[in-house]
């Protein structure tokens, strides 16, 4: 993308109403704009991170053995007066009356829909087991909707269902989810810790949340600084390998995590000092297993290898792709601005053009464009004829982790400078190297 022919429409000055860090440079960088409270207009720099990050999580939610859907927005309140949450909801629920006087409602979750979309379908446990999931916009009159896409009222969240035999088998599916949102955060450059959460009316002992460490988070969590030091990385993961996700679940989780709705002090106090940790965190995903309350309720069932009709063991699993965008910036950026982790960045490499019209330079620009477009690469080309210094403030506003800088001093002789955003040191290249290092770079992403 030529930056002269993109919309980018960048904000000099601080917006009055960003309390945080990522709301204010999300807003600097034209990557959204408040529509009304909570709600947003995601503006193109903004829609390909949203883009970036929904696809990591389909990837991962597909490599798992999950199944995409899509289920509407729009809900009849019939279905919920059935499961017994449409009164229960209160208030977080945006109803509406259709011009037949039929009520409906935006969807904050899915678990009636999901449900009955099953009970029509599936009748046999040779069917089972099943995992469908969805990514799309909910709504939740948040009573403070604040931080920008952090806490909307209408946000982009990935809603999964599993429909399991026996809860042995639904423990499995859930080990799935977690295992398969680690690798997900990951991807992202986030260090997601899953912590022991509250689980709620339902009740159990089978739900964690993903908590992001961030001064700005709205959770309060203790844990075991020993946590931070765990990572999925590279590890071959095989999801129909009970023992090995089973594993992974005691790995991430026998350390002491927890959020405040579940920390037992006399339990903290037993670690030793030194690994104490009391922090803020952004809640990013939650997991859960419920067993057959909503298959009770709506009639779920199937028939088992006895001939006998069993209601079905459910989870439900959520990651907050909306809010990841405002974890990631709180988790990475400096003062000049955003700093993308590579598997997300809206472009993967700046080209500033110091000397806009000057013969060298802008051949050997075109000629960067040109190679890193061909090699699968999207590059961001400043080709305005601007102040050197206003580019550069642009492209560290913006965060892409990679920048080629052409000037005619340098191509003097023979080189251009490659800049990596986030420790600030520059390499001279020639412009064949530099690109092919930046190929590199993203060859293993
Ligand atoms: P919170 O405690 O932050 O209100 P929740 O526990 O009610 O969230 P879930 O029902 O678990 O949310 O939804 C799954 C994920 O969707 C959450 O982990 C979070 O990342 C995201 N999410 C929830 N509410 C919002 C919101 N108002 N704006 C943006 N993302 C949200
Ligand atoms: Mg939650």
């Amino acid at each position: 993308m030529r930056l002269s022919r993109y919309f980018l429409p960048v904000l000099k000055e601080n917006p009055s109403e960003a309390q945080i860090v990522s709301h204010r440079y999300m807003l600097r960088a034209g990557m959204i704009k408040q529509a009304s409270a909570g709600i947003y207009s995601w503006l193109p720099l903004g829609l390909k991170v949203l883009k970036k990050i929904e696809n990591i999580v389909h990837e991962e939610q597909v490599r798992a053995g999950h199944i995409p859907m899509l289920m509407p927005t729009l809900q009849s309140a019939d279905l919920w007066r059935e499961s017994g949450r449409y009164d229960g909801y209160g208030k977080e629920m945006l109803r509406m009356t259709d011009r037949h006087g039929r009520e409906m409602l935006y969807t904050p979750t899915a678990e009636e829909l999901v449900t009955d979309i099953f009970r029509a379908h599936v009748s046999s446990y040779k069917d089972l087991p099943l995992t469908l999931y969805q990514i799309q916009w909910k709504f939740r009159d948040e009573i403070r909707p604040r931080f920008g896409v952090m806490r909307g009222r209408e946000f982009f969240m990935k809603d999964g269902y599993n429909f399991d035999l026996t809860k042995e088998d639904a423990l499995h599916a859930y080990n799935r989810h977690l295992v398969s949102y680690l690798r997900t955060y990951e991807r992202m450059g986030l260090q997601a810790i899953p912590m022991r959460a509250d689980s709620g009316p339902i009740g159990g002992d089978y739900t964690h949340e993903f908590l992001v460490l961030a001064e700005t988070g709205e959770s309060e969590v203790f844990y075991d600084s020993q946590v931070t030091d765990i990572s999925l990385g590279q590890r071959e993961i095989d999801y129909d390998d009970v023992a090995q996700c089973q594993g992974v679940l005691e790995e991430f989780t026998s350390l002491y995590a927890r959020t405040d709705e579940t920390h037992v002090a006399a339990e903290f106090d037993e670690l030793p000092a030194d690994r104490r940790r009391s922090a803020r965190g952004i809640e990013v995903g939650q997991i859960f297993y419920f067993g057959t309350t909503y298959s009770d309720k709506l009639g779920a069932n199937v028939v088992n290898d006895q001939g006998k009709q069993v209601p079905v063991h459910m989870g439900s699993h959520g990651i907050g792709v909306s809010r990841l965008l405002g974890a990631i910036i709180e988790a990475s950026h400096d003062d000049k601005g955003i700093i993308w982790p590579e598997g997300v960045t809206p472009f993967h490499c700046g080209i500033v053009n110091v000397r806009q019209g000057d013969t060298a330079a802008d051949a050997a620009c075109e000629g960067i464009y040109k190679a890193l477009t061909a090699a699968g690469l999207e590059p961001l080309y400043d080709d305005r004829d601007e102040r050197a210094g206003g580019k550069f403030a642009g492209m560290d506003l913006i965060g892409l982790p990679w920048r080629i800088t052409v000037g005619p001093r340098g191509l003097k002789n023979g080189v251009v400078e490659l800049t990596s955003r986030r420790t600030g040191e520059s390499e001279e290249l020639t412009p064949e190297l530099a690109v092919a290092k930046v190929v590199e770079i993203y060859a293993g992403i």
